[in-house]
């Protein structure tokens, strides 16, 4: 998606792969695993530095998670990188099964709804004033009333959605990205 969005690709698991890249992104999987690792390769804290440095940064679904300044219904070890000012709450729509697909209003992106795939998501529960709320998604769960989860944010150069854009042929957020990290 990527590539085919403009961007020249790699796997950052290094540290010195870090300072190659000009942009990265932060992919689903899961969260306190990612967290771990991240604390193995020694990479929290220089992936914290490039990122409050402006680095511009993806995060999708457990990538979100990781960006956000803080997490609910975490592990009491899980880290956060601090860079989008919003607290996310973890497996907020369910379990597995409980995965869904949506097509989303996404501010900005022209030609029609978004298709979205949520497996396990997350969902932003307060986001701060800096940050620019992109989508959101109604709860089932929720009294019919009850505003509407917040599933896409952007602060300055750092992008996170709780959906998973690379599972569908739509490339219009992964083109975002590429566009934010050709503007930094
Ligand atoms: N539930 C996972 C977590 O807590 C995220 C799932 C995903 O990335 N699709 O990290």
């Amino acid at each position: 998606m990527l590539e085919s969005a403009g961007a020249r690709v790699r796997p950052v698991r290094r540290v010195a792969e870090l300072a190659e890249v000009d942009g990265l992104v932060l992919p689903g999987g899961e969260s306190t695993t990612m967290s771990r690792l991240l604390e193995t390769f020694e990479l929290l804290d220089p992936l914290r530095e490039r990122i409050e440095a402006g680095m511009p940064a993806f995060g999708s679904c457990a990538g979100m998670i990781l960006l956000a300044r803080q997490v609910l219904d975490g592990r009491p070890d899980q880290r956060q990188l601090d860079g989008l000012d919003v607290v996310v709450r973890r497996n907020a729509f369910g379990r597995q099964v409980d995965s869904f697909e949506e097509d989303l209003d996404f501010a900005g992106l022209e030609g029609g709804p978004l298709p979205a795939v949520f497996i396990r998501a997350p969902w932003v529960e307060k986001a701060g004033d800096g940050v620019e709320i992109l989508a959101r998604v109604p709860d089932a769960t929720a009294a019919p009333d009850a505003a509407a989860r917040i599933v896409a944010v952007r602060q300055g150069p750092v992008l996170a959605t709780a959906f998973h854009p690379e599972l569908t042929g739509d490339e219009r957020v992964h083109r975002l990205f590429v566009g934010m990290v050709r503007d930094a």
